[in-house]
């Protein structure tokens, strides 16, 4: 929902904490003079204006609720400096079909009175190379749903879930960067836990942990403080450098 969540009166949601303004969750990588993008939030456009993004070269999707596609409208000025190509976009092919179908008037070539969005959807169910990197999709339980996270060289961005399957897990050794769903405290039949990611780290001993996905339960600077040295919450507009 963001922080300040609409019409809440919580002390998070009131926090004079920059830290505590948290807008939908995403990532941009960017390598190479090239950028890759995972997910469009409803958020994606204060987003690409605060961190000055001047070119995407692709957006791969982690799946199709409203909080990581709804922002696909304004990749139009990036998209548009694809032409004559399009932004190639990549999503499991079920989610493909629904953003599709979701978004008719952008992927509908009838549609004649221009202004959309330039892009393709790519249907990928494996491993994707973007420009000399591969991203490869990992698949993460989401209360009922099956949906992606991707591990990109040493790091790995998992937000939506609630449970990890063992397959996923021997794919997520030796990482010096990753980022896990942690809701809040309280369980919550479609998203991990602080105390559940916490289990998660210790399992998989990554160099470094952020938690993503965070809603109003938790204060940024007193959860930090709570948290092992080597995990933290992340926060709107945190940067990370790494050896890709
Ligand atoms: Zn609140
Ligand atoms: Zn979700
Ligand atoms: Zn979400």
């Amino acid at each position: 929902m963001g922080v300040p969540t609409i019409g809440c009166d919580c002390a998070v949601c009131h926090s004079t904490d920059p830290h505590d303004r948290r807008t939908r969750p995403s990532v941009l990588v960017e390598y190479g003079g090239r950028a890759v993008l995972i997910d469009t939030t409803p958020d994606f456009r204060e987003q690409a204006i605060r961190e000055n993004i001047r070119h995407l070269d692709a957006v791969l999707y982690t799946h199709t609720h409203a909080d990581h596609i709804l922002g696909i409208d304004d990749l139009r000025p990036l998209s548009f400096r694809h032409k004559p190509n399009r932004l190639p976009l990549y999503a499991h092919p079920q989610a493909a079909e629904f953003i599709r179908n979701m978004f008719r008037y952008i992927f509908d070539a009838n549609y004649k009175f221009g202004g959309l969005p330039l892009v393709e959807m790519n249907p990928i169910e494996g491993p994707v190379e973007l420009f000399g990197v591969t991203f490869e999709p990992v698949t993460l339980i989401h209360g009922d749903a099956e949906i992606f996270g991707f591990r990109f060289g040493p790091a790995a961005y998992l937000t939506d879930h609630s449970e990890i399957p063992e397959s996923s897990l021997a794919r997520l050794q030796n990482l010096d960067i990753l980022f896990l769903d942690a809701l809040r405290y309280k369980p919550h039949p479609t998203h991990s836990t602080v105390d559940n990611s916490l289990r998660v780290v210790e399992r998989l001993r990554p160099k470094r942990a952020f938690f993503t996905h965070i809603c109003h339960d938790l204060p940024h600077e007193a959860t930090n403080a709570s948290l092992p040295e080597n995990v933290k919450l992340s926060y709107d507009g945190m940067k990370l450098e790494f050896d890709l």
